[in-house]
């Protein structure tokens, strides 16, 4: 039995102040019996939202690691640093990160691989572009993106790989569940294939303009875990609801 995830990436969003607001009332909120739930400030938030969660059911996650452990990298954070401040989580390959910053599979598998060794459980992100969708290479692109990130790497029981379609992240367009779920149950193939992993035993999240109006129908999906979330995650009764709309049985 898989435990619901809901993950909240905040991007680079938010002020001292304003970060303080979302935890009072996602503390008092998140009590919810059955899902696990995850925050992921921008790094200079980190060390203020994990001293808010301590004592609450929340935890915390960064958006992103280098993929080296220490050294004259100016502007990085090593994994270590992150679970050194109590961090547990990270994601690891956002389509923005692939995007604007050109992150290869490459060097998705080397941060992978860098977390795990700091005892970070990371978040595998994975989608296809509407273009790419559009041509039917959905699945041929997933599967390279799984194979580039985790061929050859060991100690893979606490992955979380989370399934966000390019085309669906901030646009307010939403892949189906029937579409959500045929991914999901891809990912959960190659899973078993390309790492060995206990696929049944992984969790896979949904990403893409998950809101409070299609959350439940996702979530009804069986290959559907739970969800990555952006923008509603910003809105704290919106992020509430999406968390127990993952709790419903
Ligand atoms: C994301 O950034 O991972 C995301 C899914 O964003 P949004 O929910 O805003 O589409």
């Amino acid at each position: 039995m898989r435990q619901a995830l809901v993950v909240g990436n905040w991007k680079m969003h938010g002020s001292r102040a304003s970060v303080d607001d979302l935890l009072s009332d996602l503390v008092q909120g998140s009590r919810i019996p059955g899902t696990e739930v995850v925050v992921c400030p921008a790094y200079v938030h980190l060390a203020q939202v994990q001293a808010a969660c301590i004592s609450a059911s929340i935890s915390v996650g960064a958006q992103d690691c280098s993929h080296l452990q220490s050294g004259a990298f100016t502007g990085e954070v090593a994994p270590l640093m992150l679970s050194d401040l109590g961090c547990r989580w990270v994601i690891l390959g956002h389509s923005e990160r692939r995007q604007y910053h050109d992150e290869s599979d490459e060097i998705v598998a080397a941060k992978l691989s860098a977390a795990l060794d700091a005892g970070l459980q990371p978040i595998v992100c994975v989608g296809e572009t509407r273009e790419q969708r559009e041509a039917g290479s959905a699945e041929i692109v997933v599967g390279a993106q799984l194979q580039g990130a985790l061929t050859g790497q060991t100690n893979l029981e606490t992955l979380v790989v989370a399934y966000e379609p390019v085309w669906a992240i901030g646009t307010g367009l939403t892949a189906t569940p029937k579409q959500a779920q045929e991914m999901h149950a891809f990912i959960r193939t190659c899973l078993q294939q390309i790492a060995g992993v206990d696929a049944s035993a992984t969790r896979v999240l949904y990403g893409g303009s998950v809101k409070v109006n299609n959350a439940a129908q996702l979530f009804a999906q069986p290959d559907i875990d739970g969800a990555l979330v952006g923008g509603a995650a910003l809105i704290a009764e919106d992020f509430l609801t999406i968390i127990n709309a993952a709790s419903a049985p």
